[in-house]
């Protein structure tokens, strides 16, 4: 299945408010870090619901915000959220970014960026369109790493690609996007029920539980553009 069919699907069911829901509960920390300055333009690749974009306007006075999304089922939701002018919505494909070279101060991806047919072209129109000094936070929690996630591709049609936090770094810097920052921002809002309780029908047990949300959490890679 085509990612847009996929995730056309999963707009039509609302599932695009579900994961701002939940993605929200690390996304928010890692758009608080973002260096955003008042009018400066920013570009979320994967937008979803387009949380970020309204984030980034609202918090840090962004001047345009644009979310950029393969379905256009969700984009038009995403629209359908905000009346903000300068919160705008694009259906495109994140490897072929409808953009300027050097015009947009700040890139953002949550839980997008591994959908790509070819990550390494996607960071490579990322630092074509970012100013020099611009950033990219990709945020994901879908990683080698994370032993939780293995089994997330036999849950969705699209084919997903499984990077190891130094495959992330090997490959922003081979497009020129030098790594500020590499971390784990856990999230510490999700209920995880005692002990007893376990195992749920997701978790065999609590400790699994607590290292997938408390301890793995979001693997976040920024960099900077050279
Ligand atoms: N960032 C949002 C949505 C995550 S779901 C959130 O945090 O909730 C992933 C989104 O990325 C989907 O809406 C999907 O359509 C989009 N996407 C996946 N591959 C894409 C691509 N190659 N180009 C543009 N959007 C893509």
């Amino acid at each position: 299945m085509s990612v847009s069919d996929e995730f056309d699907e999963w707009a039509a069911a609302g599932k695009d408010r579900g994961m701002e829901d939940r993605h929200w509960h690390t996304a928010k920390h890692v758009l608080a870090r973002m260096p955003v300055e008042e009018g400066d333009t920013v570009l979320d690749l994967g937008c979803g619901s387009g949380y970020a974009g309204r984030a980034l306007k609202q918090t840090k006075g962004a001047g345009r915000a644009y979310g950029i999304d393969a379905s256009p089922a969700m984009a038009e939701n995403a629209r359908s959220y905000t009346d903000d002018p300068d919160v705008g919505f694009l259906v495109g494909d994140f490897e072929h970014l409808p953009f300027a070279d050097d015009s947009v101060d700040h890139c953002f991806s949550m839980e997008a960026f591994y959908y790509a047919g070819d990550p390494h072209a996607v960071l490579a129109e990322v630092a074509r369109v970012l100013r020099p000094g611009g950033t990219f936070h990709c945020a994901v929690n879908y990683y080698e790493e994370n032993v939780h996630s293995h089994h997330w591709d036999e849950l969705v049609e699209v084919p997903m690609t499984r990077w190891s936090t130094a495959e992330y770094r090997a490959a922003f810097a081979d497009a020129g996007l030098a790594v500020a920052v590499q971390d784990n921002v856990p999230d510490r809002e999700i209920a995880i029920p005692p002990a007893d309780a376990f195992p749920t029908e997701e978790w065999d047990t609590r400790e699994a539980m607590v290292e997938r949300y408390r301890e793995y959490g979001t693997l976040v890679t920024v960099g900077v553009n050279r």
